[in-house]
């Protein structure tokens, strides 16, 4: 692996493979795949992350706003890619690029319906996103003439499909609570294909209920943060790849004297002599102040180094006594090991926030 000199998001596209050929060995090969994508592919990079997955064959791409459906297009994505949170003043775009909205409510399906009337369009696909109690987004089950009503007449639009999101899918004492949202997606599902006159595809599960769920499945799935090398599982995880590493070099080494602090407000004080590192990575790159003060440790040379201090803007400070290493040298924040779950847990948080937390500051490099 090149040697490392400034802070980088390594992104492993064979990661990404790995993950991919392992959610859809979970489901049946005539399950189609979805990829979620949106966040800039939970922080990796939504452009190299979709080409690589179109190449692979993934079936649809999601993403959460028209934007970053946008930014793929204009990278020359062509799988279809569904908005899951569509706003009222982004849908003249999301026609323009070709994307296909998920209408969740009342207001946002006039406001679609406003916007395709004096189009000469045929057949445009939505989705119909039902609440089934995660209470996000979503018509309610009783929504179902509503909704019908107003689009059966309408020949500018034909509903792709229908779908909803679970609440806990990745909670096992939360099994009832999710198999009464499967089962009453089901039933809505099948009213509102009976009713629409047509089958439009159906879609229940992330990653979580890829695993906990697979009966489920029905004609799709939307798998983001497994991709990504992450399965909510201690018994799933050792079985994905970590495709985002967070690595960094040893700007400088310090000795403190015991009685010194270390950063800003000077929360950290030696007890002892020790030797300290300042890194050039900071909440602005995303690792917030909750890591600070001895919650989240990085890796050096095998090592760990625990976070002392405030984690400033730009740098953090790290304790590397009785650590060999020199100013230069490469420290895995997160990647294998801590693995971005693991970094996040310190702070009590979860990958998602973590990944998705990396700014655009940081350069992503591609390992293919
Ligand atoms: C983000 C999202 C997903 C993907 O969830 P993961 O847990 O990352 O697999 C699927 N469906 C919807 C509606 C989402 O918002």
């Amino acid at each position: 692996m090149a040697q490392i000199n400034e802070t980088v998001l390594e992104i492993d596209l064979k990661a990404i493979k790995h993950n991919f050929d392992f959610f859809r060995s979970r489901i049946s090969d005539t399950t189609k795949f979805l990829a979620v994508v949106k966040a800039f592919g939970y922080g990796s990079d939504a452009v190299e992350v979709a080409k690589y997955l179109e190449e692979l064959k993934a079936d649809y791409f999601a993403v959460a706003y028209v934007s970053e459906g946008i930014a793929l297009r204009e990278a020359g994505i062509k799988t279809p890619i569904l908005v899951l949170h569509a706003q009222k003043a982004s849908l003249e775009k999301l026609i323009e690029y070709e994307l296909e909205p998920s209408l969740y409510s009342p207001y946002i399906l006039k406001a679609f319906l406003e916007v395709v009337q004096d189009r000469e369009l045929k057949d445009y696909p939505v989705h119909i996103k039902f609440n089934t109690g995660l209470n996000r987004l979503g018509f309610w089950e009783n929504d179902v003439d509503y909704i019908i009503d107003k689009i059966k007449d309408i020949p500018q639009l034909k509903v792709s499909s229908v779908f909803s999101h679970l609440a806990a899918s990745e909670d096992v004492n939360e099994k009832d609570f999710s198999q009464t949202q499967i089962s009453n997606f089901k039933k809505i599902a099948a009213e509102f294909t009976e009713k629409i006159g047509y089958r439009p595809m159906m879609h229940q599960l992330n990653t979580s209920g890829i695993i906990n769920y697979p009966e489920a499945q029905f004609d799709m799935v939307r798998c983001g943060i497994g991709l990504y090398g992450f399965g909510n599982d201690p018994e799933i995880d050792p079985l994905l790849k970590p495709v985002a590493s967070l690595k960094t070099v040893i700007s400088q080494i310090h000795m403190i004297e015991p009685g010194e602090s270390v950063g800003y407000n000077r929360a950290y004080k030696a007890e002892h002599y020790a030797k300290t590192a300042t890194l050039p990575v900071g909440h602005a790159d995303g690792i917030g102040r909750q890591y600070g003060n001895k919650k989240g440790y990085v890796s050096i040379n095998g090592h760990r180094a625990p976070i002392i201090g405030n984690v400033c803007m730009d740098m953090l400070m790290v304790d590397i006594t009785g650590i060999d290493c020199r100013e230069g040298d490469e420290v895995v924040v997160f990647g294998n090991e801590p693995t971005a779950e693991e970094f996040a847990a310190t702070a009590a948080t979860i990958s998602y926030e973590l990944l998705t937390a990396v700014s655009q500051r940081v350069k992503r490099s591609f390992l293919r």
